[in-house]
């Protein structure tokens, strides 16, 4: 089966609540990103990343429609079978560009696990977990509203909060002891793991100043706490503090992962598909801190259920310990059926490829390749 067409559309989901982190600005609609992986044997294979990804990836919309307008030519020839050639010429045609060359690829292991009649979780080695319990994310805003919210995730099952820093330290340290005073005051509180999330947001100074004014409130760790390309600045801080540091935004692609293994420079990682390019460059991240007894999370952006239903096949098949794949709940509409949660975990699809059905009417077709 070979690949006879690639339709890229673009769509705009708007959030039922916009949210704002240290890096992100206001966010009230996602614009998203979708490519159609049409073969010759009349399956379709889909993929979705995020567009406006400017402070994660330097991606916007327009750039990723380009780039994958530009790489899929490169999908000609090869059976859809040996996935491998296929994505490496990706990779070897383009630098950087992790979001675009993540659309093709997303799309291209839908399509061939569809062939075979199986998961992508299945294609990707097999399934090692069922259900992936998710962590929930408390944006920006009051103490109080930042309590209620977290009340709300902890009575829904969540076990794992997470919520942002960088809005200045004397508030940033109210909604801790908000957030955390409400956790405690649940039934089934002491089971829930609080993490913090920065988004680079710091200077490694601040970051160990206020970490140890915090240690009372016991973090389960501290995500991304000085700027993404501040390697040197995350391991003084790793040093400096005794709880966790984990790596988002640093830990990119293989390359950006191994240096921070080299460089001991973070207690834990954080990966992602849009930020590795793919499921093919994303095993050799899982593998790097795997090989180096690192734990790891996978986690996706806020993005639409399609680009999620990626994260959760993927880390299905994986040895992560944490999971953040809950980014499609924050959508108010979306032209996408299969993903369900229960009680704070995200059920893993047992149907082929991702799992996703996609409504493809609801989608504005901006580009079609030939091949
Ligand atoms: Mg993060």
């Amino acid at each position: 089966m070979r690949v006879t067409e690639v339709a890229i559309f673009r769509i705009d989901l708007p959030l039922a609540d916009p949210f704002q982190h240290a890096t992100s600005g206001t966010v009230t609609a996602l614009q998203e990103v979708v490519a159609a992986v049409r073969t010759d044997g009349g399956i379709t294979g889909w993929g979705e990343v995020r567009g406006n990804c400017t402070y994660v990836t330097g991606d916007t919309p327009e750039r990723i429609v380009g780039v994958a307008s530009h790489l899929a030519p490169l999908l000609a020839g090869e059976p859809l079978e040996e996935l491998a050639p296929l994505v490496h010429r990706m990779e070897r045609a383009v630098v950087g560009n992790s979001g675009a060359r993540a659309l093709l690829d997303i799309a291209l292991h839908d399509a061939a696990a569809k062939a075979r009649g199986i998961s992508v979780a299945t294609l990707l080695g097999g399934r090692v977990h069922d259900r992936l319990p998710t962590d929930a994310g408390v944006a920006f805003g009051p103490p109080e509203a930042a309590a209620e919210e977290t009340r709300r995730y902890v009575r829904q099952g969540y076990r794992l909060i997470k919520f942002r820093v960088g809005l200045g330290p004397r508030q940033d340290e109210a909604r801790l002891a908000a957030i955390r005073e409400a956790i405690d005051g649940e039934p089934g509180g002491e089971e829930v793991t609080l993490a913090a999330d920065a988004n680079g947001a710091w200077q490694p100074k601040e970051a160990v100043e206020y970490l140890r004014r915090w240690e009372k409130y016991h973090l389960g760790w501290m995500e991304q706490p000085v700027g993404h390309d501040d390697f040197e600045g995350l391991r003084f801080v790793r040093d400096n503090v005794s709880i966790p540091v984990m790596a988002d935004e640093s830990a990119k692609g293989p390359r950006e992962v191994l240096r921070l293994v080299e460089m001991r420079a973070a207690d834990l990682l954080h990966f992602k598909l849009i930020k590795a390019g793919g499921f093919v460059p994303l095993r050799a991240v899982m593998a790097i801190a795997e090989a180096a007894g690192i734990p790891y999370m996978i986690g996706g952006m806020d993005d639409g259920m399609l680009a999620s239903s990626a994260a959760v096949q993927a880390a299905a098949a994986s040895r992560a310990r944490w999971f953040e794949v809950h980014g499609w709940k924050r959508v108010k509409t979306q032209p996408y059926r299969g993903l369900e949660m229960e009680g704070g975990a995200m059920m893993v699809p047992r149907g082929p490829g991702l799992g996703v059905e996609v409504d493809e009417k609801a989608l504005t077709c901006v580009h079609v390749v030939r091949i």
